[in-house]
Order: C-alpha cells, then sequence, then structure tokens
C-alpha cells in the first residue's frame, strides 16, 4: 500500500514536532522492534554547499529525525552518504563541510563517509557491475532523506536519484554514469529504503543538482514509496513527471503502475509552486545529451584529464561553461568567535533561533567562542537579516557560498 503524507513547517522546533507526530502516527509500524538494529539515515549531502542554498539536507531535519530515533529507544544510529565524486577526488571532506559529523557528536551517533564502506557488488546497465556501500544493505532500518531538487541531467533529484550516494567512492560513481536515469533505476532494485523523508523546506529550482536557485517551499514529504513521492514532487513544482528521465524510464519498464498514477492524480495538494527547468548552458547542454555523453565520459575518465580538470584554470573555465558545477576551494572555514550585537536586532523575532538545529538559545548565548551544543553549521549566520552576527576566524570555503547566495538566503529565509 502506498503511503504518503505531505506537511508544512516553518522554524525548528515546528520541524521538530512535525517529524515527531507524523512518525508516530503514521509510520511508527515500519521501526524495528530490536532497538539495537542498525538504523541508517542517508541524506543528500552532495556538495559543501549547506541547505539553505537548497542543496543539501538541511541540519534541522536529520535532528529531527535522529532526536525521534532516540526518544524510541534506537542505540545503533549512523548517518552515510557517499559524497559527490568532485570533493571525494580533491580529498575534501564534505560530511565534515555541512557539520554533519558535528551534528552527529552532539547526538552521540555516527557518520560514515560511505566511499570507504565495505563494498557489495549490484548489476548495472550493459553488464556493469559496482560496488555499493554495505551498510545500506544491511540496514534494519534505511531512511533515505533526499533534498527536493532540480537535476540537469535527469530532471529532478529526489528519492530515486539520492540513492546513488549509496555508490563506494568515485570509482564506481563512473562507472554508473553513463545511462544514469536506468542506473538510478538500477540501484533501487538493490537498495530499497524502508521509509523516505523529502526535505523540501529549502528546494532548488533551475540549474540543480549544484548550481540552481533556492525556493522555499516549508515542505516536508513521508512516504514508502520512491516512484509515487517522485511523481508526487513534479507534480508540486508543476513539472509533468515525465520531463524527468528517470520516471520515464520507469514507465518504459512498466514500474509506473495504475495505482501510483492514481494515487498521486488524487492526493489532496493544497499547494503548488512553478519550479525553473534545469536548463543547462548550450555546451554542458550539447555534451551531456544522452547520445554523446558517452564520448565525453570516455575522456572525462582518464588519469590525464582528471589531473588536467584539476589544475584551477580549468576548474574555472570548466566551471564558467556549465560544465563543472562545484567550485572545489580547498580552504577550510574555522569558526573562532560568534557574536550577537542585541542593539541592532530590533524587532527580529528571534529568527536566527528558528534556524539552529540544536535548538540553542540565540541570539542570547552568541558571545564569543561558539557556545557548547552550537554545530558550527553557520545558519544563523547566514540567514540574520540586519548583519547583526559577527563571524571571527575563517570564513575559507564558506565565503564564496554567501558570496553565491547570501543576499538570496536572507531574503526567502
Ligand atoms: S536573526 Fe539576527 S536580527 Fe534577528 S534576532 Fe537573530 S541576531 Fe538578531
Ligand atoms: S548557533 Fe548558529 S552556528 Fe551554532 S548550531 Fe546554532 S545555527 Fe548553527
Amino acid at each position: 500500500m502506498i503511503r504518503f503524507d505531505a506537511v508544512k513547517a516553518e522554524g525548528v522546533r515546528a520541524i521538530k514536532k512535525a517529524v515527531a507526530e507524523t512518525l508516530a502516527a503514521k509510520y511508527k509500524d515500519i521501526f524495528p522492534a530490536d532497538k539495537g538494529a542498525p538504523v541508517l539515515i542517508k541524506p543528500n549531502l552532495n556538495s559543501n554547499m549547506n541547505a539553505l542554498t537548497g542543496n543539501t539536507t538541511d541540519l534541522r531535519l536529520l535532528a529531527a529525525v535522529i532526536e525521534y530515533l532516540k526518544k524510541a529507544g534506537h542505540t545503533d544510529i549512523a548517518i552515510g552518504e557517499g559524497t559527490n565524486s568532485g570533493f571525494y577526488r580533491s580529498g575534501i571532506n564534505v560530511i565534515s563541510r555541512l557539520r554533519v559529523d558535528a551534528l552527529a557528536r552532539h547526538y552521540g551517533i555516527r557518520a560514515l563517509d560511505l566511499n570507504y564502506s565495505e563494498k557489495a557488488e549490484v548489476e548495472f546497465e550493459n553488464g556493469v557491475k559496482a560496488s555499493v556501500a554495505r551498510e545500506c544493505l544491511d540496514a534494519a532500518l534505511l531512511i533515505n532523506m533526499p533534498k527536493m531538487k532540480t537535476h540537469f541531467e535527469v530532471g529532478m533529484s529526489v528519492c530515486l536519484k539520492n540513492l546513488m550516494g549509496c555508490l563506494v567512492g568515485q570509482e564506481n560513481k563512473k562507472k554508473t554514469h553513463l545511462s544514469l536515469a536506468s542506473n538510478i533505476l538500477n540501484i533501487n532494485k538493490a537498495v530499497r529504503p524502508h521509509l523516505h523523508i523529502v526535505d523540501g523546506l529549502f528546494a532548488m529550482e533551475g540549474l540543480g543538482p549544484t548550481r540552481g536557485t533556492p525556493i522555499k517551499t516549508g515542505m516536508i514529504l513521508f512516504g514508502n514509496d520512491p516512484f509515487a513521492i517522485d511523481m508526487m514532487v513534479a507534480r508540486i513544482a508543476s513539472f509533468g513527471w515525465r520531463k524527468v528521465r528517470t520516471l520515464a524510464e520507469a514507465e518504459r519498464r512498466g514500474l509506473i503502475t495504475p495505482e501510483r498514477e492514481r494515487f498521486v492524480d488524487d492526493y489532496p495538494l493544497d499547494v503548488s509552486f512553478t519550479f525553473a527547468p534545469p536548463k543547462a548552458g548550450p555546451i554542458a547542454y550539447f555534451i551531456h545529451n544522452p547520445k554523446r555523453q558517452k564520448y565525453f565520459l570516455a575522456v572525462r575518465n582518464t588519469r590525464l584529464f582528471d589531473a588536467i580538470c584539476s589544475t584551477d584554470i580549468v576548474g574555472k573555465l570548466l566551471f564558467a561553461t556549465g560544465l563543472r558545477q562545484d567550485v572545489f576551494i580547498a580552504d577550510e572555514m574555522e569558526v573562532d568567535t560568534l557574536t550577537a550585537n542585541p542593539a541592532k536586532c530590533g524587532d527580529c523575532p528571534q529568527k536566527c533561533a528558528a534556524f539552529c538545529p540544536t535548538g540553542l538559545d540565540i541570539p542570547r548565548t552568541l558571545a564569543g567562542p561558539p557556545p557548547a551544543g552550537c554545530v558550527e553549521c553557520m545558519y544563523c549566520y547566514c540567514i540574520c537579516p540586519k548583519g547583526a552576527i559577527s563571524f571571527g576566524g575563517k570564513m575559507g570555503f564558506l565565503a564564496e557560498q554567501m558570496r553565491q547566495y547570501g543576499d538570496l538566503i536572507r531574503r526567502i529565509a
């Protein structure tokens, strides 16, 4: 039976309440009775761009799910993701940059980089075999927590696409990039999450999965059927679901059953948005056309090309043409102090506190070194509409995010 729920929530307290109430009322039976059984949460940590840019799973939502699990008595909880190839190749720890490891420490659970996991072989298109992380197959409860976002190669990246992050390391991701829509379906045959929780709080429209624009829907979606949820997201975004290549391929394979179509068509959604489509620039569009992509990938997957692309100048060129979505900045962020100036706050209704994943009493406690319980996610700093929080330390990679998205985040937060 297809189960699906859509809720709206604004602010960390409302998010935690919505998650706890929905899971307790509708999905309790999915949780294993054995409280010591392994639970794996699989977010989308595609790049080092934080959740407010529309790119990665919101720490507030992760915190809400972890708190629910801990309250229910589960003792073996991990967050795991095999982050994007480019960051992996560049030796950049995205899990740490997004402060997911700090959040995991805060709750006493584990954060795993699935790029280094024990491997289990899975069959993909054209006889290709590639490895997924063993933890994704062995979890007694696998919770898929994708971001709601556009994707310039397959249309949208939600539940189905998010499982590509279960592949171990760049080598396995490379092997499966060709025939991407088909291979997304193939990995979904092997890795079967028990529950999906979609982060649409700050979704992404336009040139996703990394260079798009954040769009605030405030929505959290719950369900057990990744096809139905992805079709529902297409409906929310006002995309025809057949425009999503993964879903079109699923239809070709007979996976879009009449039950799924009926469920999605009849579900009483009271919201809809019009997401800008993921239009790539002309060069990226030409190269990533499925008919030509294999020639590009044959060149891209050579060591020589890898070495050339690692140079700063070629990296910038690829970014400018849209062939590369990410900027791989080596500089880390170092937070020495976070200090609020209450004189600037005026009538602001403690907006920063609504964004704090660990629920700290800010801005009151921001007065020097980050307070106890602060995971240094910088959400408070990013959204403060009055520039009342000052940062002491080294911005590192965050400076580029603020340059690209700072004004927009403050406007829509
Ligand atoms: S968001 Fe900024 S202006 Fe508002 S209360 Fe927090 S620090 Fe003050
Ligand atoms: S105080 Fe600010 S930086 Fe620290 S966890 Fe809360 S929102 Fe993140």
